[in-house]
């Protein structure tokens, strides 16, 4: 097609798996001038932040709130619970458990990987089995993550969680929720998580710059002997300021203000519904991949992710190619490829403020761009995904969004 500019016409279809769109009441919260952030005005932000994070987590213990992605808030996790030279276990789900993994390797943690396939979620037999080897109870930490983003492969944090307590064993449970977090149910007291890392760049609807640790009580008895250095990530700091509303230091103030609105926003639509909604796409998705004659790198139905979907392309098409070209032509963004599935996959993100009709564009957008690039597939994979979604707008019982 001959183009005159390089200006991109209309909306960008961001459809990575975070950042994710930001809604334009966020940006709009985001936009006020500075305030004191030492001042009365900016403490009550603060406290009614940190009071309403724990209404997303689930809880009713602290969740700390840190200027950094979610790789701090990792960090963060490890350094305040564990000593150089503890054992953790972890599981391979993808290239985000591997990130995990080989960061408590730098830390001086000796992790213990469970292998996968990459096309599956954390089983917690196999966790239960691990630990029930440890018999000195050396393993102190079982780290995993809610969602594999590399991947589209969702854990069973509370079945994991029943596993340890199977074993008979002491070790603490850490989970990453980074892309799953304020989108699919999470329940970070009842299902007797210890550390929960989340970010703010998902279903948070806000940008990258902030993210949390939500502690059990357990975690904070362990952050008082814990013996790996810790400075900017301290929790004591922390817990100490955010009673009086501020922070050891200079916080993300315009993520506070995006923050404060983006909690509101969730509550407004009910996180059931918003749960509901993340169903509802990814669903719509999958029958669309499906129609497309495509797997899915989840191989497992009981493991499908909520947020996004891996889409393995057919041998001798190269995916990273079929992702410029969509995005050239097309105007869409779709999540990179990882590790062992390089070159062979894209990842459609369908999480955050992402409604029916958007989703329906990005998979039109997804069609055509797979006509253009001659990638063989059968028509109507679009057609599927309206048909369900209509089924689900017809139904009484149906969810609003
Ligand atoms: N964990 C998961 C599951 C992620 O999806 C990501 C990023 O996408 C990270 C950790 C790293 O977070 P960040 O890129 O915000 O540092």
């Amino acid at each position: 097609m001959a183009k005159n500019s390089s200006r991109s016409i209309g909306r960008h279809l961001l459809h990575i798996p975070g950042p994710t769109p930001v809604p334009d009441r966020i940006l709009r919260a985001m936009d006020t001038p500075m305030i004191d952030h030492r001042g009365p005005e900016f403490s009550r932000l603060t406290k009614r932040c940190l009071e309403g994070l724990k209404t997303i987590f689930k809880t009713t213990k602290p969740v700390i709130a840190y200027t950094a992605t979610g790789t701090g808030a990792w960090e963060a996790a490890l350094v305040n619970t564990l000593s150089a030279g503890d054992r953790v276990l972890m599981v391979e789900t993808g290239q985000f458990a591997l990130q995990w993994k080989n960061m408590a390797e730098k830390l001086g943690l000796k992790p213990e990987f469970i292998k996968t396939d990459w096309r599956v979620g954390a089983d917690p037999a196999e966790i239960e089995a691990k630990l029930r080897e440890d018999k000195n109870k050396e393993i102190k930490a079982v780290c995993v993550l809610h969602n594999e983003t590399a991947t589209g492969c969702l854990s069973p944090i509370s079945e994991i969680r029943k596993a340890i307590d199977k074993a008979g064993h002491p070790a603490l449970l850490l989970v990453d929720t980074i892309s799953s977090l304020a989108s699919t149910d999470y329940r970070h007291d009842e299902w007797g998580v210890d550390v929960t890392v989340g970010g703010a760049q998902k279903g948070l609807m806000l940008p990258p710059g902030m993210a949390f640790n939500a502690v059990s009580d357990k975690a904070l008895a362990s952050s008082k002997t814990s013996k790996l250095p810790k400075s900017f990530f301290a929790w004591d700091d922390m817990l100490t300021m955010n009673k009086q509303g501020f922070f050891p230091y200079t916080p993300a103030t315009q993520m506070l203000q995006g923050l404060s609105v983006a909690i509101d926003m969730l509550h407004e639509e009910g996180l059931d519904n918003v749960f509901a909604r993340h169903d509802r796409l990814a669903e719509a998705t999958r029958r669309a991949v499906r129609t497309w004659g495509f797997e899915t790198i989840c191989r497992d139905a009981k493991y499908y992710s909520p947020t996004v979907t891996a889409v393995l392309l057919p041998e001798g098409h190269d995916a990273d190619a079929f992702r410029a070209l969509a995005l050239e032509h097309f105007n869409i963004a779709y999540g990179a490829s990882f590790g062992r599935f390089a070159g062979k996959m894209f990842r459609i993100g369908h999480l955050g403020d992402v409604n029916d009709a958007a989703l329906i564009a990005g998979l039109a957008a997804t069609e055509m761009a797979l006509a253009l690039a001659k990638i063989p597939h059968k028509k109507g994979g679009v057609q599927a995904a309206m048909d369900y979604l209509v089924t689900q707008h017809a139904s009484p019982a149906r969810a609003a969004g």
